[in-house]
């Protein structure tokens, strides 16, 4: 049980300053030179079954850390990433990164851990993004069945061409793929039926809302239920309270994510949360094999 685990990890942004033009700018250099100055790092969060409330894989959040500036939200520098064209690099080394920490993981601890990926519309758009994927998986020699990317309900899918064919592309692969940020977005339930995906994130808008408003327990029920219906996953992030992870494992939601279990943690930290976790509950067991020894 990972509750409670990473309680005391923190994290403070910066406060970024009224957006003028010129800091604008100023900014879009200094990212510019992030990744080759080694100044992006992978944060991960556990996400967990809320039946057993133990580790099933985790999600890569990408972390700014400026020397002078300190540490820059995601919520603020992906948007400039996405303006500038420099999520393509960008998300191209969270990818490996993220790839390569979990064959490590996988390595070590003996663990079928899924590698949460968000992958931004840009992204999405590159004709190359099969071999990208494919070039990660091959060079961390980490299974494409570990790897899942999420796509946010909220990108512009009629901007994207052929986003249907390359996402079922990267499953044809063997990845799988999350709906982000589920209804926050404009998709219609005829879309969400063609769109190639193997679990819907409900989005923390709703799940916040749980004992709280009616309305958005019945959007997560709902939600919960179309996903079944439509043999999709479930998996229900924001997760802050013990009464949203009561109400969604009573309603079926199979995962959960959010700081109730562990806030998103740098990769070493993450590290030692398995090995704590290890020493809980042993290494998982292989099937039981009956031999005569
Ligand atoms: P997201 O993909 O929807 O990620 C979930 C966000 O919710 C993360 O914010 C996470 O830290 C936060 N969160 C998790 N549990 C809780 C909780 O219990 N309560 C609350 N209030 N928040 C929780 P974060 O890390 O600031 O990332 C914000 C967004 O930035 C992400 O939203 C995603 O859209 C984007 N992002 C982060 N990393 C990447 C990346 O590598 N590539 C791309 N393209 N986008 C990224
Ligand atoms: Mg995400
Ligand atoms: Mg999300
Ligand atoms: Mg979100």
């Amino acid at each position: 049980n990972a509750k409670g685990m990473g309680r005391n990890n923190f994290q403070t942004y910066v406060a970024v300053p009224e957006e003028s033009h010129q800091q604008r700018l100023a900014l879009e250099s200094k990212l510019r030179l992030a990744e080759r100055n080694g100044e992006l790092r992978a944060y991960y969060q556990p996400q967990v079954s809320s039946q057993t409330e133990d580790i099933i894989g985790m999600e890569a959040l990408i972390r700014w850390e400026h020397p002078e500036l300190g540490m820059i939200s995601p919520g603020f520098f992906i948007p400039l990433a996405e303006d500038t064209g420099l999520i393509v690099s960008i998300g191209e080394w969270m990818l490996r990164t993220a790839l390569a920490d979990t064959k490590r993981w996988h390595d070590r601890f003996n663990l079928p851990l899924r590698i949460s990926v968000n992958l931004s519309a840009l992204q999405l758009k590159q004709p190359n993004l099969k071999d990208v994927v494919e070039r990660a998986v091959r060079d961390t020699g980490l299974d494409a069945k570990h790897v899942e990317l999420e796509v946010t309900e909220s990108i512009n899918v009629k901007g994207i061409p052929n986003l249907i064919e390359t996402l079922q592309s990267l499953r044809d692969m063997g990845c799988s793929i999350a709906i982000d940020d589920f209804g926050t977005g404009q998709s219609s339930l005829d879309y969400i039926r063609r769109f190639p995906a193997d679990r819907i994130k409900i989005d923390q808008v709703f799940v916040r809302n749980i004992g709280v408003d009616p309305d958005d327990e019945a959007i997560v029920r709902a939600t919960i239920n179309m996903s079944q219906q439509l043999n999709r996953g479930v998996i229900a992030e924001g997760v802050e309270y013990e009464e949203h992870l009561r109400f969604l494992r009573d309603h079926g939601c199979e995962e959960l994510q959010g700081y109730l279990f562990c806030r998103p943690l740098p990769a070493a930290s993450f590290e030692n949360l398995l090995a704590e976790r290890e020493k809980l509950v042993g290494p998982p067991r292989m099937p039981q094999v009956l031999g005569d020894d």
